[in-house]
């Protein structure tokens, strides 16, 4: 990735001249079934520009309540677009085409207006979870009979396709705005690609260079974009693996708690509060053997990705078997 990251060609991205740029933009937009889509330096701008260009200030935008646009972005729809949210109750992340069809408003002068949707795919604090193909088509065209935009913030969206077989643009046909980050799974450096229809493009451009995120010679980190597409996607059917592995592993364990639609993808999240210690205190342990993994409130959560092969996984998962001996025995 490094070396052909050395040798792209590049020219001014501002000018949509830099090629190895406009090469991943085409790539991705053809992966996604979308008619283009611009470049950016992460997946918290993709969310951001997707909220400015479908939304006007006053609206509210319906999302999940463990998504990373409510929890994680700095409220920057509230804070630079004006916009409220309706973080709706989900179990595992997923919430039903009823649940959103409820939470639409009706129009009136006194309520916000309800302008765009979200759904992650997959699930990025709720433990990876996937979301079924035929609720995300439900909710889509519920959305847009209602005027609402359809967006996926698809961080992970390729995880899911690694899940289920299912083409991405299968899963990302008929939504108004979709991306993928480059920075996670697929390993880049930096980077996310932002799809939609090219009048959507025209606009997200707009809000693009407004907050910063226009750049010069983008090639060189395009091109670690267009190694990752060509290298890195069929190792997320082996980060898929390896999280079952980990997960069949540690699943029995006397005080963990998982639920039951967990380890679906990479992500797995479990609770040790059946361990009388906290998540933080638990990933601690972990760390002092060399096991990194998080606590996020009261909830464990790993990832496996690129740089942990099989060997490493087995490993955590006998870490993680050890320090839950070790508190379990002091309980
Ligand atoms: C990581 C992530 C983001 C943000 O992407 P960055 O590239 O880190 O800004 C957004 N949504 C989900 C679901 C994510 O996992």
């Amino acid at each position: 990735m490094r070396d052909a990251m050395a040798r792209a060609p590049v020219g001014d991205e501002q000018s949509d001249s830099d090629p190895t740029t406009r090469a991943l933009c085409d790539r991705v937009a053809a992966l996604l079934g979308q008619e283009d889509g611009l470049f950016m330096p992460s997946g918290t701008m993709c969310n951001l520009v997707s909220i400015l260009v479908q939304t006007r200030p006053g609206d509210e935008i319906i999302v999940d309540d463990q998504s990373h646009i409510y929890n994680t972005e700095a409220a920057g729809s509230a804070a630079i677009g004006g916009v409220s949210v309706a973080p709706l109750k989900t179990a595992a992340g997923i919430y039903s085409p009823e649940q959103f069809e409820a939470a639409i408003r009706p129009p009136a002068r006194t309520a916000p207006r309800s302008a765009l949707v979200s759904i992650e795919q997959t699930t990025s604090f709720s433990g990876g979870s996937v979301w079924d193909l035929a609720d995300m088509r439900r909710i889509r065209d519920a959305a847009q009979a209602r005027g609402l935009k359809a967006h996926i913030d698809g961080a992970r969206l390729l995880n899911a396709v690694a899940a289920t077989g299912i083409p991405a643009a299968e899963y990302a046909r008929g939504f108004d705005s979709v991306w993928l980050d480059l920075s996670k799974g697929l390993g880049c450096p930096v980077g996310a690609v932002l799809c939609g229809s090219k009048e959507f493009v025209v606009e997200a451009w707009r809000w693009k260079y407004r907050l910063g995120g226009a750049m010069r010679q983008s090639g060189v980190i395009a091109a670690a974009g267009l190694y990752a597409l060509d290298h890195h996607v069929a190792q997320l059917r082996v980060d898929n693996e390896n999280l079952h592995l980990l997960h069949a592993a540690i699943a029995d364990l006397p005080g963990l708690s998982f639920d039951p639609t967990a380890g679906q993808s990479n992500i797995l999240c479990f609770s040790v509060a059946g361990l009388g210690v906290s998540a933080a205190e638990f990933a601690g342990a972990c760390l002092a053997e060399d096991v990194r993994i998080r606590a996020i409130g009261s909830q464990i959560r790993v990832t496996t990705h690129l740089d942990v092969d099989r060997a490493g996984v087995l490993r955590a998962a006998e870490v993680i078997r050890a320090v839950a001996g070790a508190f379990a025995a002091k309980a």
